[in-house]
């Protein structure tokens, strides 16, 4: 493959150029050829003067375009209107351009004919996509292509125009004319071609956590139970007015999606507080806002160009968001993508939003940069160790960007020290209640709880229910404290268990030895003896490795308007002595 790159300057001398370029295809024996137009001109009279030349010079090739909001030839900001022209060199090698309307057709129907297209023509290894900007969330379109051949690379851009703020673009074919509302699919393939994508983001997570915790499609509500525009507000002091989504550009959130890590630009606030985002934001996903670190950016983009030079491509397609554009201020645009320059020639736009495939999933990046080398033929032999192309010297590392590091690494170290403070807290909290060996709560907890039960002015009935092993000590004594510890943990398994069906209702504490205690709220004294007598069969229906079975003696009693907690208390372990003293393995009630 080889790239040739045209800067349109006027009707006539591109006329001139084209013609030239003509005579040296047909010395060359050129075949196969493909025009690519980027136009930071959205007008549709220029984009087809432009379109118009192509045609007439070469009337049977194919062509394609888009707006754009800048463009990029060789690693470099190139010409407003450029013309990239890729020859194949390989018979095999097989394009063909589709452009579907999305104005007028459903999103299902052209991502089955994607599909489609794909099974029926196995050569295809590469889906390369120009949208214009999408008026509802992409994710759709991206979960239906799901279904793709697994070795199918997808990547693309969103189309964009010199406004970034403004939603106005277009995209353009030979067959499918100039259009506002459409997706272009440029297949490629054959037995000689092969492709290689990647995406570099470089940008870092600032700050906190946020969960979303209200969505509807790619609009969002709410953050951690707060408006999302609220959040950009508060911590970027970012105002709900027209710069909105320029303010925002430099911001996106950072979340994780499909396994991929995602980044996402707001495109519009809302009156309601809610903002709209490229694609959808999925309730539970964790997101921070993030900005760009220059040095991430550069230590990402000088991995990833190795794995590219390693390729070989013989052409790059490169798929930049404005907003790194921005970014990288207006003098040094093009700075990131330098260390890509030596690799081989190149051609791309500053795009809206980026599309690439990863795992399977086709994903809508924003802030993004994707990079397709494609190439012909097998892979030259390297003559060198990869060796990334040497770098710009950076005029000014921005304050900000320290500043951001330095928010960044503060609130991690902070959110750190919370997780260790909140486990901590949890098990010193957890330990001052639970008894360690039953896992049910201790005496104090659940005197507590009966004490606050019988405090509480406005308090409904309830009863308690006491527990005693019958013959323990008999089981120490025979087998072992071993198997004495496994029947009083059987018996507090069971009480567990009732807790668990109950929830509410039931509390259940150790109250010594192999003594249990169990606060049954709202129950009178017939259902409290009804429970009771339930956990005393079940008891006795439970096998042990040696005692074989056991039983339990209860006493039961509700709570009276007088009762303290030593009044309650001596009732209940009255009727407990009572049952003891009665045969025990039995429920008394007083
Ligand atoms: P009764 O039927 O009248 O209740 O007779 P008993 O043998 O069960 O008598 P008592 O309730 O007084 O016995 C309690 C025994 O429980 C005494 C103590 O050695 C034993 N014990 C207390 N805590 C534990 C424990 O955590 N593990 C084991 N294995 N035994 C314990
Ligand atoms: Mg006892
Ligand atoms: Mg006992």
């Amino acid at each position: 493959m080889k790239q040739f790159m045209f800067g349109y300057r006027d009707a006539e001398t591109f006329n001139g150029r084209l013609t030239e370029f003509k005579s040296l295809c047909s010395i060359n024996n050129v075949s196969k050829m493909m025009f690519q137009i980027y136009s930071e001109i959205l007008e549709e009279d220029k984009i087809s003067e432009v379109c118009s030349i192509i045609e007439e010079v070469f009337p049977d090739t194919l062509y394609m375009g888009c707006s754009t909001s800048g463009n990029i030839t060789d690693c470099q900001l190139a010409h407003p209107v450029t013309v990239a022209c890729t020859v194949f060199e390989f018979p095999s090698t097989q394009v063909k351009i589709y452009q579907y309307d999305i104005g007028n057709e459903p999103v299902n129907s052209i991502t089955w004919k994607i599909l489609e297209e794909s099974r029926l023509n196995p050569w295809v290894k590469a889906i390369e996509l120009f949208f214009t900007i999408p008026e509802n969330s992409s994710t759709r379109f991206c979960d239906g292509l799901k279904e793709l051949r697994e070795d199918i690379q997808v990547f693309g851009g969103v189309a964009c125009s010199d406004d970034i703020t403004s939603d106005a673009s277009c995209v353009f074919s030979k067959d499918g004319g100039y259009s506002r509302k459409s997706i272009i699919a440029v297949f490629y393939g054959g037995n000689d071609f092969y492709v290689d994508s990647i995406n570099v983001t470089g940008w870092k997570p600032l700050g906190r956590k946020f969960h979303v915790t209200k969505s509807d499609g790619c609009i969002l509500h709410e953050l951690d139970g707060i408006p999302a525009y609220d959040v950009y507000h508060k911590y970027l002091n970012i105002k709900n007015d027209e710069n909105f989504f320029y303010n925002t550009l430099e911001f996106p959130l950072f979340y994780e999606h499909n396994g991929t890590t995602i980044l996402r630009t707001p495109v519009a606030s809302n009156a309601d507080g809610s903002i709209t985002m490229t694609s959808d934001m999925d309730i539970g996903s964790v997101v921070r806002i993030s900005y760009g670190d220059p040095g991430t950016i550069i230590e990402s983009i000088k991995e990833d160009s190795k794995k590219l030079y390693e390729f070989q491509p013989d052409l790059m397609h490169i798929f930049s968001c404005a907003a790194r554009r921005t970014f990288w201020t207006s003098k040094e645009p093009t700075y990131e993508i330098y260390p890509f320059k030596d690799i081989s020639p190149s051609s791309g736009f500053f795009s809206h939003g980026e599309f690439l495939r990863t795992k399977g999933n086709l994903n809508q990046h924003n802030v993004t940069l994707v990079i397709a080398g494609m190439r012909e033929g097998n892979r030259k032999e390297l003559s060198a160790p990869v060796i990334p192309s040497g770098e710009k010297e950076l005029s000014k590392v921005p304050l900000v960007s320290r500043l951001a590091t330095f928010i960044s690494v503060t609130s991690l170290e902070l959110e750190e020290i919370n997780k260790k403070l909140g486990l901590a807290n949890d098990k010193l909290k957890t330990a001052a209640i639970i008894d360690g060996m039953t896992g049910l709560y201790n005496r104090k907890e659940i005197q507590t709880q009966i004490e606050k039960k019988l405090g509480n002015i406005n308090r409904t009935k309830f009863s308690i229910a006491m527990f005693d092993i019958d013959n323990f000590k008999q089981v120490n004594d025979t087998y072992g404290h071993q198997e004495g510890d496994a029947v009083i943990i059987a018996l507090a398994g069971i009480l567990n268990n009732e807790r668990a069906i109950y929830t509410e209702k039931l509390s259940a504490g150790r109250w010594g030895g192999e003594e249990f205690m169990l606060l049954l709220n709202d129950t009178d004294i017939s259902a409290a003896t009804l429970i009771a007598d339930l956990i005393r069969q079940c008891f006795s229906n439970t096998s042990f490795p040696s005692v074989r079975t056991q039983t339990v003696s209860v006493g039961v009693t509700q709570a009276r308007e007088d009762d303290s907690i030593d009044t309650l208390c001596t009732r209940v372990d009255t009727a407990l002595y009572k049952a003891k003293k009665t045969g025990k393995n039995r429920v008394v009630v007083i």
